[in-house]
């Protein structure tokens, strides 16, 4: 009898280069890939990243695509047109998790080899096997599973250090999600990969409480570099390890309903899954009373007045928008297949509607006096 194939591992980028001013000296790693590269991004993206990655193209005959306003499906043929009409043989992704992921997806597509380059810390889009599809409006659609990491990932520090500090918030607020998404939909996993993914999660939030105050104060130092570590690379081996089973819960469901409003828009990734964090342990604490939920959400609280993450609606931008608004959102955050049904209990939108209303309600009286235990074991 053979043994059921299990799911292939993709963990981590065949290469990982990370440094300050690493992309200059890359030229070799890169012409190893391929000699007519398209360089996919958003124009202002390729324009501060011009001067960091001309000297690594000297010996390349490269185009840039722009993906223009989202990673959408018209994105991406019209990214195609420009594979063949350059006969590109390589793929370099540069910018944030929206041109990271396109270029991710046409690489896949078009089944050739891809680079990525961030330029910014506000995911780990660089590192995994996934993209996110949007509307040319900037709605959530689906994801893609891909079938294997980036091939090369650079990551220079003194590129990432030009993007506004808002980045590096909103990729901790991102980040952060690992734990308390995790814990939830693979914390009892007796899998060896996953449990190794949720604790090393729980490490990764642990990391963040205690370094990103410093890393904000010193762009490009010691401690901001392990932060972007923590969120460009530890994030993206969580997600990497942990695989498709281990996924997100609330958090990023409540984000993925929050760009269906294009008054969403002007906010970050990032920071609607941090306020969705806060959503999904109101959830916690509404539906079963669960008490470490509260007190893990009025620790995140006083973390996030520390960063400026957004603790409300009104913090995203969206303290003026009408119930019915709210409400598709919450529709859309509900449907079926969404990733909020792997919370342990069902969640209508009529009661994420009264989540997403009171993340910053006091905790319960009784959940008043948190033990290091009770927090370790939130969430
Ligand atoms: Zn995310």
């Amino acid at each position: 009898m053979t043994a059921a194939l299990k799911p292939p591992l993709m963990i981590a980028p065949a290469q990982v280069i990370r440094g300050q001013g690493i992309i200059a000296q890359s030229s070799s790693l890169i012409q190893r890939l391929g000699q007519r590269p398209l360089i996919v991004g958003g124009d202002r993206t390729l324009k501060i990243a011009q001067p960091f990655l001309q000297p690594a193209l000297t010996e390349l005959n490269w185009e840039t695509g722009s993906y223009q306003t989202d990673c959408s499906e018209a994105a991406l043929k019209h990214l195609h047109r420009a594979v063949v009409s350059h006969s590109a043989d390589l793929i370099i992704g540069v910018g944030g998790g929206k041109a990271l992921d396109a270029a991710k997806l046409l690489a896949h597509q078009a089944n050739l080899p891809i680079v990525t380059i961030p330029t910014s810390a506000a995911t780990c889009a660089a590192w995994t096997a996934l993209s996110n599809i949007y509307s040319d409006q900037g709605a959530f659609r689906y994801d893609v599973s891909l079938p294997r990491c980036p091939d090369l990932l650079l990551l220079d520090y003194d590129l990432v250090a030009t993007a506004p500090p808002r980045t590096l918030i909103a990729g901790i607020g991102d980040a952060l999600a690992k734990w308390y998404e995790a814990s939830v939909s693979s914390g009892s996993s007796d899998q060896t990969l996953m449990i190794g993914a949720v604790q090393q999660a729980r490490v990764l939030r642990d990391i963040l409480f205690q370094k990103s105050a410093a890393a904000l104060q010193e762009t490009g130092g010691s401690d901001w570099q392990e932060v972007v570590d923590a969120t460009i690379l530890m994030a993206g081996v969580i997600g990497g390890m942990g695989g498709a089973q281990c996924r997100t819960v609330a958090a990023h469901a409540v984000h993925n309903g929050l760009t269906q409003l294009p008054a969403s828009h002007d906010s970050l990734h990032g920071e609607k899954v941090a306020y969705g964090i806060l959503v999904q342990l109101r959830l916690e604490e509404m539906g079963p009373g669960n008490a470490l939920a509260a007190t893990a959400r009025q620790q995140l609280l006083r973390f996030y007045a520390t960063l400026g993450l957004p603790k409300t609606l009104a913090d995203l931008g969206l303290g003026e928008i009408a119930l019915s608004q709210l409400q598709q959102a919450a529709v859309v955050s509900c449907q079926a297949g969404s990733d909020i049904h792997r919370l342990p209990f069902q969640v209508c939108p009529e009661q994420l509607l009264a989540a997403m209303v009171s993340t910053t309600a006091p905790g319960q009286r009784r959940a008043a006096t948190p033990t290091p235990a009770s927090v370790e074991a939130s969430a």
